[in-house]
């Protein structure tokens, strides 16, 4: 059987990454979570403390650093000089600063090649702001997640809670608000929900409606295009 590349770009806290997972266990493929090699590279750089993003500089600032991803199941675990990155990388000042970073063409231009580089073979599930625009504008199946801004601070806020950090909505809305607006306003790369895209809105879906229906348009798209 084909094994496609599925893209599913969209705005922060729609579930995508939720969803890429459960995607690609449903059909056997790896996830690629693209924003995490952005939250790792701002996480280095917030290590090192460094608060502002000043272009030119970042190249020395990068200089030592070793991002290394490694497969583990369907999961791409990511190693920043040989420490395994996870729940740090999910701290709302790593979110705030990894947007800031990835508007800089340079750290784009390293991260979708390495991206590309993982994809390539297909049999997987990116998520991200610009994959079906960018990174693999040929994927067959491209997908849009949206749901509204009011369902998607309360799911945020459950999931920082989940994980002990207390953030108050109104913060997590401003948040949100701001990390949208640099996303899809950006020179290089905008977040931008292209022709090509189904939509998927998940406000009034739960996680496995959005699990199943991305699934259903995989599965029709490679029973489509496999001869029997
Ligand atoms: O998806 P996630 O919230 O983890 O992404 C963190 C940040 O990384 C986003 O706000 C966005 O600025 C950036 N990003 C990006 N391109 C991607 C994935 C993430 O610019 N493909």
């Amino acid at each position: 059987m084909r094994q496609i590349i599925i893209a599913i770009d969209g705005y922060a806290a729609t579930g995508k990454s939720t969803t890429a997972r459960g995607v690609a266990e449903a059909l056997n493929y790896l996830h690629i979570d693209s924003g995490a090699m952005y939250r790792a590279v701002a996480w280095y750089l917030w290590q090192r403390g460094v608060r502002t993003v000043q272009p030119d500089l970042l190249p020395t600032q990068l200089e030592d650093l070793a991002l290394h991803l490694e497969r583990q199941g369907r999961e791409m675990a990511i190693f920043v000089n040989g420490r395994l990155l996870q729940e740090e990388l999910r701290r709302p000042e790593i979110s705030r600063f990894a947007s800031e970073v990835s508007a800089v063409p340079w750290v784009r231009e390293r991260l979708i090649a390495e991206q590309r580089k993982l994809g390539c073979r297909g049999g997987i599930v990116m998520d991200g702001r610009d994959i079906g625009t960018v990174v693999f504008p040929n994927a067959e199946l491209k997908v849009f997640m949206q749901a509204e801004l009011s369902v998607r601070v309360e799911r945020r806020y459950q999931e920082l809670l989940a994980r002990g950090i207390v953030v108050d909505k109104k913060t997590i809305l401003h948040e949100l608000k701001e990390r949208d607006y640099r996303d899809e306003t950006r020179a290089t790369s905008p977040l931008r929900k292209a022709p090509d895209m189904y939509v998927l809105d998940t406000t009034h879906l739960t996680i496995s409606g959005q699990i199943a229906q991305v699934v259903k348009w995989a599965k029709e798209l490679i029973y489509a295009s496999t001869p029997s």
